[in-house]
Parts: structure tokens; sequence; C-alpha cells
């Protein structure tokens, strides 16, 4: 087995680790003010500002300081195996509005990238759920005939590019790989300057929702029309903060990298026991593979040791990678519906808005919140913002299912 390193570091945190913007020490005022540097604040502060909006990105530590800088970089509209389940569940057309967000955001991000000229190995490839148990290849089908019913660019396929015996995959073609710190970057450039601000190291503590907003930081304070947290984990007013934990759990991940012994193409992830994400890296010269997986309640059985000792063990007898260069891990949360959070906190909210729990799809569901936050704030309509209204979830009915998957788990 590949020794792993001492440290835990994620790979994608090498293009940025020292603060590139300044620290929030006065007292400004924008039409909206984002907390949050990843991935979802900083594409709802892009739209924004392209609309003619004034915006100020608060962030805690550095841009991509949050699971944005620690995620696989998949943009898809491929959720492991999701849309056979939200129709059975939900109905076809949530489902099908499901899917068309996420399909959007991959396009968007794409264009974005373009528009800006963004560095960020930004490269359109297919994306494979596969099994390996031909006993679950029925469900495979199932999902592949769902998805193309939804007008997702979805195919049922028997060979696929890796490099041992798979029964059966969906693939999703002209999906995304992006390298998340880059893009984030170059969010930021865009977003700082003309009345706009990205502020690094500017954690917030105080929130007050109202006709006009206020956002705190120990140095100073915004004030604005609208708020926007987009802190993964909701950095909300106490009694919403409570009503979130109810409405969505954490679940952790782990990935190593690297150099696997032949270049693979496409983007993999099996729902199989003891079969991974697989990601290989954009890249000109010498290839980095990604193996990710391990993902559990936060807190719950295997150690972390063992977890990244599992993945290593799969790339070097799959991919035969020798020597695992990084090794990282983070936390993403998921509802008990599945779907993400994103439009106002609470039916009451005036101006606040919250986009949370993106179930480890938040690189294209974060985008595509940001699309409906956008929307939702300048008037526009947006099929989708039902779908995600977090107030469509009752913390009441949640209860039993946080008992189920905290509790009883142990
Ligand atoms: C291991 C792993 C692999 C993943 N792989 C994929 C993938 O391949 N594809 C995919 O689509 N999704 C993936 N995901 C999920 C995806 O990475 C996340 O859903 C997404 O990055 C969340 O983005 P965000 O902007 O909402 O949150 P974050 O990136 O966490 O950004 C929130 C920011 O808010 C800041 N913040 C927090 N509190 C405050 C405060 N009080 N004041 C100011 N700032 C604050 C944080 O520092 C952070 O930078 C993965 C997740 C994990 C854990």
């Amino acid at each position: 087995m590949p020794d792993l390193p001492k440290q835990e570091y994620s790979l994608w945190k090498e293009a940025h680790v020292q603060p590139m913007y300044p620290r929030l020490e006065e007292n400004i005022v924008v039409d909206t003010v984002i907390i949050g540097g990843g991935i979802t604040g900083l594409s709802a502060a892009y739209l924004l500002k392209k609309s003619g909006h004034s915006v100020a990105v608060l962030e805690k530590s550095t841009i991509g300081g949050g699971t944005t800088g620690r995620t696989t970089g998949k943009v898809t509209s491929q959720h492991n195996l999701i849309y056979a389940d939200l129709y059975t569940r939900l109905g076809e057309k949530k489902a099908r509005l499901y899917g068309m967000a996420n399909q959007a955001a991959v396009t968007l991000v794409g264009k974005i990238i373009a528009d800006e000229k963004i560095a960020c190995d930004w490269e359109i490839d297919d994306n494979f759920v596969y099994t390996a148990d031909q006993k679950q290849v029925r469900y495979f089908k199932k999902e592949a005939e769902t998805a193309v019913r939804l007008g997702l660019p979805a195919s049922f396929e028997k060979n696929i590019p890796l490099p041992f015996e798979v029964k059966g995959a969906v693939k999703f073609s002209g999906q995304g790989k992006i390298h998340s710190q880059k893009y984030l970057l170059g969010l930021a450039k865009t977003v700082d300057g003309n009345g706009s601000y990205v502020f690094e190291n500017s954690n917030v503590i105080g929130i007050k929702d109202g006709r006009i907003c206020r956002v705190r930081t120990s140095k100073g304070t915004v004030r604005s029309k609208n708020i926007i947290v987009a802190t993964n984990v909701p950095t909300l007013p106490l009694m919403a903060r409570g009503a979130y934990c109810i409405l969505e759990y954490p679940t952790e991940s782990y990935i190593v990298a690297g150099t696997p012994a032949k270049k693979l193409k496409g983007m993999y992830i099996s729902p199989d026991k003891n079969h991974y994400s697989i990601f290989p890296k954009a890249e000109d010269s010498k290839q980095t593979l990604l193996i990710g997986g391990g993902g559990n309640i936060s807190g719950l059985r295997l150690s972390k040791d063992k977890r990244y000792d599992k993945l290593a063990n799969y790339a070097f007898e799959n991919f035969g990678v020798k020597k695992i260069t990084h090794r990282w891990s983070d936390r993403d949360y998921i509802t008990y519906d599945g779907i993400p959070l994103a439009g106002k906190v609470y039916p009451w909210s005036k101006n606040l808005y919250v986009a949370s729990a993106f179930r480890k799809w938040g690189l294209s569901n974060g985008t595509a919140s940001a699309m409906i936050i956008h929307d939702l704030i300048t008037g526009k309509k947006n099929a989708w913002a039902e779908v995600y209204s977090p107030i469509r979830l009752k913390p009441i009915q949640s209860i039993p299912r946080v008992f189920a998957q905290k509790v009883l788990r142990f």
C-alpha cells in the first residue's frame, strides 16, 4: 500500500493560501452583502454585480477556505443515482426542475469561465455512475430512462473506460471538470472593484435582517438591502440556526490523490460497497487521480486513518497509484428530502437569504442556488425556486429522521 503524506492538505489549496483581499475595517453600504467566499457566495456575488448591484463578499478565512477548496471538481447534473428516486418521491415536475437547475449550472460555469477568461483547467468530459454488481443493473437502466425522460444528456452504457469490469453505467455527456480554487479566484477578481468588494479574514459575528440589513464583523459593519448566507453550515441568527440543525445533517468525505500508472478519461462514482469517486484531474503532462469516498455521518464509525488507507489501497490496486501526494477531507450537508435549501431563510424573512445542504454536489447545486437567489433578489421569475425553497421543509417533520440518523446509528 502506498504511504500517506503526514499532513492533510488539499491539492486545490496550492493555488492560494495567503490572503489577497483586505479585512473589513470600516463601515460600508452596498446593495447585497454575501457571507462566504466559496462557490455559492462568489457565484451569487458575480451574478448580482452583472445585474448592476453593488456587493460585498465577507469571507472569514481566505477565498476557498471552506468546502469548495476541498472538493473533488466534478461539475455535473449527475448526482450519483438520484433521478429515478426524485421522480418516485417528488414527482416528474420537481425531478425535472432539479435536473434543469443543475444542467443550467453546468452551462453557466462554462460560460463564466469563457466570458471572464478564467484559467481553471476547465474541461468538458463524460460523467459516469457505474456498478460492478449484475443485480444492480436494472436500477441503472431505470435511472438512465428516467434521466432521458427528464431531458438530461443521459444514456445507459455497458462498456466504459475504467480499467476493471463493470456491469453497467449511466453516462451523462458534456459535464465539466474544474480546478475549484482557481475558479474561485477568477470569480473574486471580477467581483472586486467599482463599488463592490471582497474581504478576507472577516468573520461575521452579527446578522440583522430588516428593511435595512446589517452584518457585523469585529472591525466593521456592512449595511445593505439584502443578506445572503452562503457559509455551507448556515451562520444564522440563533433561532434559525437551531431549526437548520434539524433540517440538514453533515456527512464527511475523504480524498487521496496521486499519479496513476495510465491516464484515464471521464469522471466516475459508484454506489457499490467498496467502490469510490474517481476523478482524473485535467492536466497537460502527467495526470493526478483523485479517489474520494468513505463518506459517513460526521463523527461516526471508522477512524480517519483507516478511511485514508482504504482509499490509498484502492488507488494502488485499481490504478497503479504508487505514491499518495495529498490527502484531505471535509464535510457537506444533506437535507432529509435530498434537495438543497436556497431562498428566504424563513417565511417571515424580510431580506435574509440562505443557500446550503448541497448533498456533496455543491459545485452545480451551489451555482444553481446562486442563480435562484439572484433571481429572487432582482425580481426575476425562477421556476426552480419552489423546489429549492427552505420553506418547503418543516423542522418538526425532520425530528424522527434526525433521531434515526444521529442517535440510532451510534
Ligand atoms: C470531499 C468532498 C468532495 C466533494 N466533491 C464534489 C464534486 O466533485 N462536485 C460537486 O458538485 N460537489 C462536491 N462536493 C460538495 C461541494 O464541494 C460543496 O457542496 C460546495 O463546495 C459548497 O460550497 P459553498 O460555497 O456553499 O460552501 P464553502 O465552500 O464551504 O464556502 C463557505 C465559506 O463561508 C465561510 N464562512 C463560514 N462562516 C463564516 C462567517 N461567520 N463569516 C464569514 N465567512 C464565513 C467559510 O470560511 C467558507 O469559505 C464535495 C464535498 C466534499 C466534502
